[in-house]
């Protein structure tokens, strides 16, 4: 069944901070642009409450607050959103075209990827119920809410050692829990952590769940973590107010490897910071991009220089 057909100079796929800046910048060249999301704008930032690091806020923003004005910045150029799911993509040659769940079926002459990526979970108990009430997968955004707190990092790669970093300025006491006897994370950051007296470092040791505090109920928070030493049967409970998870993070990058996009060993998209990938007329911004820092400021960059890479493209290819 095929429903409406459109054709736009840009389709971007994905309305995280990447893909709305893209859609700013596409629409304010004069391109046709339209963003596809199946669950609202905003993306991961969607799931943070407020954000603390966004440059312009002294105050801070509501996430939601900032996905809709970003939208809504966009449309006023000329951005058409689109709420349906993407579910395949035809990459190759000069006309691109995606195929959404409702049938629906779309052209472009350009394509940008913006789908991001999503954090791990570590799938333990209480880890779901308790998320964005203390569980939280991103320091930076989350860390500043637990000024002179407890706050336990679970990870051993640069995230987590970084987190902990982070945190130990923020917070009055962290802990830090790695699966193994070394850390991934580089020297820099683990050299930085001997120096900390507010960082206990708990090695080859897994966090098993994560419990509320007493009578918090019916808005509960984190109260507890059980931390479990490998090979030992004794289990050890910690009392915290924050658990940050940072064990990788998964991208979401399905789509874009179907497309024949290629992708590093981790699965996201290989493009320098002009967005430009493997294919002719697609580009890639945000999350979903190999790179070392992945937060709004970095993603909204990511989108703007994505755009004008497609500007550029189009321009001397497909004028
Ligand atoms: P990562 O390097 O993949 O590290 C993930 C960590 O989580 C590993 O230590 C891993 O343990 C642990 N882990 C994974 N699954 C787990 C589970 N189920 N339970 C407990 N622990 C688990 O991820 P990342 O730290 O987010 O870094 C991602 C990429 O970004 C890396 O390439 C990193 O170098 C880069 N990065 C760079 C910078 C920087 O240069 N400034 C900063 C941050 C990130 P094992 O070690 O046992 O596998």
């Amino acid at each position: 069944m095929g429903g409406r057909s459109k054709q736009f100079d840009v389709a971007i796929v994905g309305a995280g901070p990447a893909g709305m800046a893209a859609a700013l910048y596409a629409s304010r060249a004069g391109l046709t642009c339209a963003v596809f999301e199946s669950m609202g704008p905003g993306g991961q930032m969607a799931q943070t409450e407020r954000l603390d690091n966004y440059p312009g806020f002294a105050e801070g923003i509501d996430a939601f607050e900032l996905a809709f004005a970003m939208s809504s910045q966009a449309e006023r150029f000329g951005a058409q959103r689109i709420s349906d799911e993407v579910e395949s993509l035809q990459l190759n040659g000069v006309k691109k075209s995606l195929t959404c769940v409702s049938g629906d079926e779309y052209q472009a002459r350009c394509v940008v990827l913006a789908m991001g990526a999503e954090p791990r979970e570590l799938g333990i108990p209480g880890e779901a119920e308790l998320r964005g009430r203390g569980v939280s997968y991103c320091a930076t955004c989350d860390g500043g809410f637990f000024r002179g707190k407890t706050a336990v990092v679970v990870g051993g790669g640069n995230t987590a050692v970084g987190d902990a970093l982070y945190l130990a300025r923020i917070c009055q006491k962290v802990y830090l829990v790695h699966r193994r006897d070394e850390f991934r994370a580089d020297a820099v950051y683990t050299d930085a952590l001997a120096g900390l007296d507010n960082v206990e470092v708990l090695m080859n040791a897994v966090v098993e769940a994560v419990h509320a505090a007493d009578g918090d109920s019916p808005m509960p928070h984190v109260g507890s973590v059980v931390v479990r030493q490998k090979g030992s049967a004794a289990a050890r409970t910690i009392l915290t107010d924050a658990l940050f998870i940072a064990v990788g993070t998964k991208p979401k990058s399905t789509l874009a490897a179907q497309g024949g996009v290629s992708l590093d060993e981790g699965g996201y998209v290989v493009a320098g910071e002009d967005g430009v990938t493997n294919i002719p007329g697609v580009f890639v911004a945000g999350d979903l991009r190999k790179k070392p820092l992945r937060q709004v400021v970095t993603a909204v960059a990511d989108g703007a220089n994505a755009a004008t890479s497609a500007f550029e493209y189009l321009a001397t290819h497909c004028s």
